[in-house]
């Protein structure tokens, strides 16, 4: 046992050794206070820098990060325990979101609109003080998928980093400023989410809630949204399906279904984690998956050739592991390193009651349910019967087929013959309980503008 520390004060872990990767302070709800006053005083500044000047900034602060980006790779690496091929795609992705943004704030545009007795217009105000929280599965992308429409749209923020993975939030605040990010645009807040978050979700001088996270947590933050009318948008959970079609190529398809399930171990709100085959197919798709599971190298998330790391903490692979008991029906499984670290071997079970529990809940951890259709009707019957709907694919030779199901599945995010869902051009969000608003993509401008319309009278 660790003896016990200032309240103060958090301890960050490395999820691949279990070890004490760094002390920091940990913020309470006068922190919160200050930070939103801080940012609400830059805030009149900050909209005034003309559309220009803020384009510079934002292709300077995604340059700065492609100057630091083995550092903050690493970085991330260590403290998510994610393979560092993966974290450096990461900190790619969150330049090219400064990069794609430093777009818009020359192309907020507004509409004419024909009126009698004058001329009317729109214009896009900023919010005012946004307030950000985001997870510990994609720490910096997430916050990076707020940050740089929300900047760019002339708001101040407050970014609220899950306490397990923190690191690369404060040092991206760092080097926002180095790259001329004005003092108090940007103030990172590192503390309990209870604490902390919650404060953010209740300061009457936030005008907006950026959350991505559980739906259980994202459940109480509309709820307390809506004591001020704030603005949310909400990125949730997932148990998203990738139905694969007996005319599919299932070569391509079980080659592929690994890494949409057990990429970041699992904990990936799109994770495919529901594989629905069509019966003809079954046999051959799982022989083709069980060489692909077996063969996913898992171990030391700083070694270029692994492909998957530990799970974040002993409580979350605690609660994964209450998925795979004594009792499951494990077909079959990968390696996992044995030591200190919070390992978990990839794991598919089948076959699976669609009423079973690891049918229906997110686990977020690498396990997958495979379950075996009929036909397309009972495909999308399967696919939908889930409170969530972020995202899912499709894979089938038959191109008529795959758009007709892509238009019946009741999820934001869909791929045909690919498990992608996240591109820094197209939107992102999800449908039911998975939440609701876009992220990335034009449409992200949307959360963080209101409209305004304007009338000036000309006369008759
Ligand atoms: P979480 O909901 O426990 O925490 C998310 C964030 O909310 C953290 O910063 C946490 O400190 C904060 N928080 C916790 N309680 C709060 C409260 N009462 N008020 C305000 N803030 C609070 O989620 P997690 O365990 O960090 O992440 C896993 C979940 O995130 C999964 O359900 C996953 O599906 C979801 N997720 C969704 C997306 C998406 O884009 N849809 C992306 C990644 C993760």
């Amino acid at each position: 046992m660790r003896p016990s520390l200032p309240s103060g004060v958090l301890e960050v872990l490395e999820p691949a050794t279990a070890a004490v990767l760094q002390e920091i302070p940990r913020a309470d709800a006068s922190e919160v206070d200050r930070a939103v006053a801080r940012a609400a005083a830059a805030f009149s500044a900050w909209r005034a820098v003309s559309p220009s000047d803020r384009a510079m900034l934002l292709r300077r602060i995604s340059d700065t990060v492609t100057d630091h980006l083995e550092e903050l790779a690493q970085l991330e690496a260590r403290n998510a325990g994610k393979p560092i091929g993966d974290a450096r795609g990461e900190m790619g992705m969150v330049a090219q979101v400064f990069s794609y943004y430093s777009g818009s704030p020359e192309r907020l545009l507004g509409d004419t609109i024909p009126v009698t007795g004058g001329q009317a217009f729109t214009v896009r105000e900023p919010l005012g003080v946004v307030g950000l929280i985001v997870p510990w599965n994609f720490p910096l992308t997430i916050a990076a998928w707020k940050m740089g429409p929300a900047l760019a749209a002339g708001n101040t923020v407050v970014l609220k980093p899950a306490e397990l993975t923190p690191l690369t939030a404060v040092r991206f605040a760092e080097l926002a400023v180095e790259a001329g990010l004005p003092e108090g645009v940007l103030n990172v807040v590192v503390g309990p989410g209870s604490v902390c978050g919650a404060r953010l979700v209740e300061h009457p001088d936030v005008a907006k809630i950026a959350f991505t996270g559980s739906t259980e947590v994202g459940r109480s933050i509309a709820a307390g949204a809506a004591q001020t009318i704030k603005r949310v948008t909400l990125e949730l959970g997932g148990k998203s399906p990738n139905i694969v079609f007996a005319d599919a190529d299932l070569a391509a398809a079980a080659a592929a279904a690994p890494g949409a399930v057990f990429g970041n171990a699992g904990q990936d709100c799109c994770a495919r984690s529901r594989i629905l085959v069509q019966r003809p197919a079954m046999d051959a798709f799982m022989a083709e998956l069980e060489r692909a599971v077996t063969a996913i190298q898992v171990g030391d998330p700083l070694d270029d050739a692994t492909e998957m790391g530990p799970l974040i903490s002993a409580g979350h692979r605690e609660s994964v592991a209450a998925f795979v008991d004594d009792g499951a029906p494990v077909a079959f499984r990968g390696s996992a390193p044995d030591g200190p670290g919070f390992w978990f071997a990839p794991t598919v079970l089948c076959p699976v009651d669609p009423d079973d529990r690891a049918a229906r809940e997110e686990i977020f951890g690498p396990v997958a349910v495979v379950i075996g259709f009929e036909d397309e009707e009972e495909a999308v019957r399967m696919a939908n019967d889930t409170m969530y709907g972020l995202s899912g694919s499709i894979w089938s030779g038959d191109g008529g087929r795959a758009l007709r199901v892509a238009r019946a599945l009741d999820a934001g995010v869909l791929s045909i013959n690919s498990n992608t869902s996240v591109r820094v051009a197209t939107p992102f969000g999800g449908f039911k309980q998975s939440g609701y608003g876009r992220e990335l993509g034009p449409h992200a401008l949307d959360a963080y503008t209101e409209v305004k319309s304007i009338f000036f009278a000309t006369g008759v």
